[in-house]
């Protein structure tokens, strides 16, 4: 079967590609795609902490939260802001707040969060032996116990 020649996904330069896995045209593409690929995440790691620092609750918000946490261009929300597609609450210059419910009707939900890791649930009390005091222990607190 006659490979058909690809089109290199960092330069866009076609190339016959070494096996049907091959999407770059050189080790230079294919090196340069990993770095971008690397800058990506670290952008989506740094989105991630941003919006964690967004309170769950927080009914409106700034711009660049907004923007955060619906993955919208500031300049586009600015931009629909401006022309009242978003409905917004304008403190001042650089204080417009938006709606949150507005955004999540406009845009869909807001980006999921990585939800802690939920720790085990602590048992209410405890019946194990170390957790007890016994009888003939507690005796070394009757000095607490006012008379
Ligand atoms: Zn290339």
């Amino acid at each position: 079967m006659k490979r058909l020649n690809k089109q290199c996904l960092v330069c866009g330069g076609e190339f016959l590609p070494k096996n049907v896995a091959s999407v770059y045209c050189s080790p230079k593409c294919s090196k340069k795609a990993y770095k971008q690929k690397m800058l990506r995440l670290k952008k989506e790691e740094e989105i991630k902490v941003l919006a964690g620092k967004i309170p769950e609750n927080k009914a409106f918000l700034s711009v660049p939260e907004a923007g955060i946490l619906f993955g919208v261009a500031k300049r586009t929300l600015y931009r629909l802001v401006s022309q009242g597609e978003i409905p917004s609450v304008n403190l001042g210059i650089r204080l417009v707040r938006i709606d949150r419910s507005v955004m999540a009707e406009m845009f869909g939900p807001a980006r999921s969060l990585p939800q802690p890791e939920s720790a085990p649930k602590k048992k209410l009390y405890s019946l194990e032996k170390e957790d007890c005091y016994s009888i003939g222990k507690t005796g070394q607190f009757d000095h607490l116990i006012p008379e």
